[in-house]
């Protein structure tokens, strides 16, 4: 027995050099809050990390409730990947389970990607809580518009490379290999959408700002009359009359949202809801960044045709 280890041991030590994969003890152990940032961090990461999302794709990222299963995730990890803007403040809260200095705020493994987003929708006056969940800072949900992915890729590249300095040029190859399969899927998106430039929408949540204007489409209402807070019935008459007057024929909705409701709106509006996938993962099939935005898009145009 001791000789077949010491055999085995032997063949791993010719072979361990040769192999180009990182063993699961040596990859970078990373986090992300949200699935989009996990599928955009294994792009750039490649196989010398190891990434695990704090939410689910299906789940509402406003609020996620922190469990002690999440606080463990954080507690091994070298990277913390966040979308900032206060979409996932919660992670401080977990953070502070996992007791794990390497990721508290100002680490530097600490990562918040919307450095260099151009924000929209950033509140003029003052946010109480009144207004309903408004986002402080601006809407945060910019990972939705794949014109944003250069940046977001940009701030993973520097968050990875400051832990591993060594690796930089590999995340940058494989950032660019990525973006290069973007740019294709670009191409592909904005001519299924030209036709539809100008057309109005509903939207449940206002989560989709970024990939409609990406694409020239316009927002003509919210499902919520205030963020996060239900709809009042007045609110919904209203709406359903705009829909009509304007002719729009779609409410955007979120898979962690109220479909029914959305889908009782749409039907005396004359129009449909469609749930679009508001993360990687949120619906069937789109589990990669760039098949997320296929299905959106895809999606978009079918409804608007
Ligand atoms: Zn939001």
């Amino acid at each position: 027995m001791r000789r077949a280890i010491l055999i085995l041991g032997a063949a791993l030590a010719v072979i361990g050099p040769m192999l180009p994969v990182a063993s699961a003890a040596d990859k970078i152990h990373v986090v992300a809050t949200i699935p989009d940032l996990k599928a955009l961090t294994e792009e750039v990461g490649g196989n010398l990390v190891e990434v695990e999302s704090l939410a689910r794709g299906t789940q509402n990222a406003h609020e996620l409730e922190i469990r002690p299963s999440l606080m463990l995730k954080l507690r091994r990890a070298d990277i913390l990947i966040e979308n900032g803007l206060t979409l996932d403040s919660w992670a401080d809260v977990a953070v502070q389970g996992a007791n794990n200095p390497k990721i508290v705020r100002g680490a530097p493994g600490r990562v918040d990607v919307s450095r260099d987003i151009q924000v929209l929708e950033v509140p003029s006056t003052g946010v109480d809580r009144s207004m309903g969940d408004v986002h402080p800072l601006g809407n945060p949900h910019y990972s939705l518009d794949p014109g944003m992915a250069p940046i977001i890729t940009q701030n993973i590249v520097d968050g990875l490379a400051r832990f591993a300095p060594e690796h930089r040029a590999a995340f940058e190859k494989n950032r660019r290999a990525f973006l290069a399969r973007l740019d294709e899927a670009m191409t592909r998106w904005t001519k299924a959408m030209e036709p539809l430039r100008g057309a109005k929408v509903v939207v449940y949540h206002p989560q989709w700002i970024y990939i409609l204007s990406r694409f020239g489409l316009n927002q003509a209402a919210t499902l919520e009359d205030r963020p996060g807070i239900p709809a009042s019935p007045a609110h919904l008459t209203h709406v359903i009359r705009q829909m009509k007057e304007e002719r729009i024929k779609m409410i955007i909705v979120e898979p962690w949202n109220d479909l029914k409701l959305a889908t009782r709106v749409a039907e005396e509006a004359g129009a449909k809801a469609v749930v679009l996938a508001s993360m990687v993962g949120g619906v069937k099939g789109a589990d990669s960044y760039i098949a997320a935005i296929d299905h959106n898009v895809n999606a978009l145009a079918q409804a608007l045709r």
